[in-house]
């Protein structure tokens, strides 16, 4: 990944501190939107068993001329496939989806605390590990207490915790957390969606910086130690939402946009969400 930022996962393995998600793009154009991005300069892609167009990205990076060891695939094993044995034949066909021989990072999507599988999920995710089919492996949606167990029960600590974070939701405790413990933060919808785009202060700041307010947002990401994975289909999008290792967000700006937050979520509460 000679071109590509990346950061240290706990595991010894890097990923890049940028990437592309493909929630929401359907099925017949997640191929062009991935060949886009690769050739943008994406060399990290963040799909999920949910999503639906894993066979669609498999088909991207087998057109593309990048090679296997330069890029990231990451997926998700899905609510319902949650347990030991569900998980490892979920993984099985995530895979034979995608078309690879093995996952660079594999995420439980959501802890679905009321199901009480996830440390059952956790062991099947070591086992993959272990047996060299993924070489990293991680959660998303976890809460404090959903790692504490996983630390307190397994033997592996989550390399990636995948939670929702922009400026409306910093998630400065579970960021704490992390830290202690060496789990990189990674934000989905970095962009809250596109919904804080208009809005004080980013535009003006980003007017400052003569970046966009994404830009911004996204510096502002890499500035917490987050990693990112915003999603566009829009080719203009992608390039602008990489560029961004050329300037710098000042403290006193950094604390503005910390000024943001709400704790108001665009997404389920991990708490509560069982998705089907
Ligand atoms: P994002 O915050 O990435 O926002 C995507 C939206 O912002 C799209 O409408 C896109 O439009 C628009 N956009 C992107 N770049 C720009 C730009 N530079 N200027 C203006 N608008 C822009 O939201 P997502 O929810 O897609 O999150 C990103 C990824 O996070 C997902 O694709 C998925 O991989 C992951 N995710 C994980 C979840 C989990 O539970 N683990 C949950 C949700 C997301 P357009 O495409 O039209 O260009």
């Amino acid at each position: 990944m000679s071109d590509v930022v990346t950061i240290d996962l706990n595991d010894g393995w890097t990923m890049p501190v940028v990437g592309f998600g493909v929630f929401l793009v359907p099925e017949d154009q997640t191929r062009a939107a991935v060949t886009a991005a690769l050739q943008a300069g994406y060399r990290s892609i963040d799909t999920a068993a949910l999503y639906r167009n894993e066979t669609a990205v498999g088909e991207a990076i087998s057109d593309s001329d990048v090679s296997r060891e330069d890029l990231f695939v990451t997926t998700k094993v899905w609510n319902s496939d949650q347990g030991f044995d569900s998980t490892l034949a979920a993984f099985d066909k995530s895979l034979e989806r995608l078309g690879l021989d093995h996952l660079d990072l594999y995420l439980i999507h959501w802890p679905t605390p009321a199901r009480n599988l996830y440390v059952d999920t956790w062991r099947a995710l070591e086992r993959l590990q272990a047996d060299g089919r993924v070489r990293s492996i991680g959660v998303s949606n976890f809460e404090v207490s959903n790692l504490q167990r996983l630390l307190d029960e397994c033997q592996v600590v989550p390399a990636v915790n995948q939670v929702e974070l922009h400026p409306q939701l910093s998630q400065a405790r579970l960021r704490r957390f992390h830290a202690v413990h060496d789990i990189v933060t990674e934000a989905w919808s970095p962009l809250a969606r596109g919904a804080l785009l208009a809005k004080p202060p980013l535009v003006g700041l980003a007017e400052k910086y003569a970046k966009t307010p994404a830009q911004l947002i996204l510096r502002w990401h890499l500035q917490l130690g987050n990693v990112v994975i915003p999603k566009s289909v829009t080719p203009a999008r992608m390039r602008e939402n990489l560029s961004i290792f050329d300037f710098e967000i000042a403290d006193d700006d950094m604390a503005e946009i910390a000024g943001m937050d709400t704790g108001t979520r665009i997404g389920p509460d991990p708490a509560t969400f069982h998705g089907a």
